[in-house]
This record gives C-alpha cells, sequence and structure tokens, in this order.
C-alpha cells in the first residue's frame, strides 16, 4: 500500500489523456493503482474523488466515495471504476467544485445533474452505476481527469466563478 504524492496544477500530466486498461494484461497493475488510489484518499479527511492521472499514473482509473459526505443524496459506496464513460448524462446545475490537485481554488462549475456510467471493477467485471446530485458530479470531475480536463477549463467565467478557498473541508 502507498499514499502517493498528488500531482499540483501546473503540472502537464494533469493535462493528458489517460490510456485505457486491460483487464488481463493491465491486472497488476490496476490492482495496484487501486490500492493507491484507495490509500491516498483516505489521507485526506473530507476527500471524496481521487484519479488516477493526479498520482501520476496515465491510466483509466478513478476512486470515488461520497458516504458521509454533508451534500451526499445518492451513495454507492466506495467505488474504483475502469475505464470508466458516460452513457447517459441529464439536467444541470452549478455547483462549488475543488480538487486535490488545484488546493487553493474553488469554483463553480455547470455539470450533468443525472448520469448513468459504465465501467470495470478493478477486478474486471462490468459495472454500470446510476446516480444523481453529488456523487454524479464527484464521478463526472474525476472522469474529466481522465481527458486532462480541470474544472478550471469548465466554468462560465474565470472573473466571477473562481474563488479563493477559505476552508479546506
Ligand atoms: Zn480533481
Amino acid at each position: 500500500m502507498a499514499v502517493r504524492k498528488v500531482l499540483l496544477y501546473p503540472h502537464p500530466a494533469l493535462k493528458a489523456v489517460a490510456r485505457e486498461l486491460a483487464a488481463d494484461a493491465d491486472a497488476a497493475l490496476i490492482e495496484r493503482v487501486a490500492q493507491d488510489l484507495k490509500d491516498t484518499m483516505a489521507s485526506y479527511p473530507g476527500c471524496v474523488g481521487v484519479a488516477a492521472p493526479q498520482l501520476d499514473e496515465p491510466v483509466r482509473m478513478i476512486i470515488v466515495d461520497v458516504t458521509g459526505h454533508r451534500k451526499t443524496t445518492s451513495c454507492h459506496g466506495l467505488m474504483v471504476l475502469v475505464n470508466p464513460t458516460v452513457v447517459r448524462a441529464q439536467g444541470q446545475e452549478v455547483a462549488r467544485e475543488g480538487c486535490l490537485s488545484i488546493p487553493h481554488l474553488t469554483a463553480n462549475v455547470r455539470r450533468a445533474t443525472t448520469v448513468a456510467i459504465q465501467a470495470q471493477s478493478a477486478t474486471g467485471d462490468p459495472v454500470e452505476i446510476e446516480t444523481e446530485g453529488f456523487e454524479a458530479r464527484c464521478l463526472l470531475h474525476e472522469l474529466d481527469h481522465l481527458d486532462g480536463i480541470l474544472f478550471l477549463d469548465r466554468v462560465d467565467s474565470l472573473s466571477t466563478d473562481v474563488f479563493r478557498r477559505k476552508t479546506y473541508r
């Protein structure tokens, strides 16, 4: 197990498109990155998600766990997802987001309110998740990291929708 250093903006690796994983050929890598994602998330109190590229692993893996967060409505517990894709997204809402890779800023970001996501589990089983609200937002935020997109890329206005962080929870 390993708590990994999280890359900070503007590290160029955060802007890269991550590669897809193969359940068989990449089995050892998937197992290691899954554990590193869990250990790293657990080392940040209040953290609800991390993407592999933030750990300098350029592969399509994310972890999300909104259990116990005050904004949580729908909750699937701890999810480690391999090759996740959005198969359906509906609605839109603007809400505040933060990111371990941009620790001193938050921003108002417009995202879908309801999503369906297909992926594989860390052991290669197919997974489909339908969720909404804060959990949907967290999944979409982490999925963006796999395509080199940061929340600052999604704000309507850099002058009015970006804020210096006052608290870290
Ligand atoms: Zn992030």
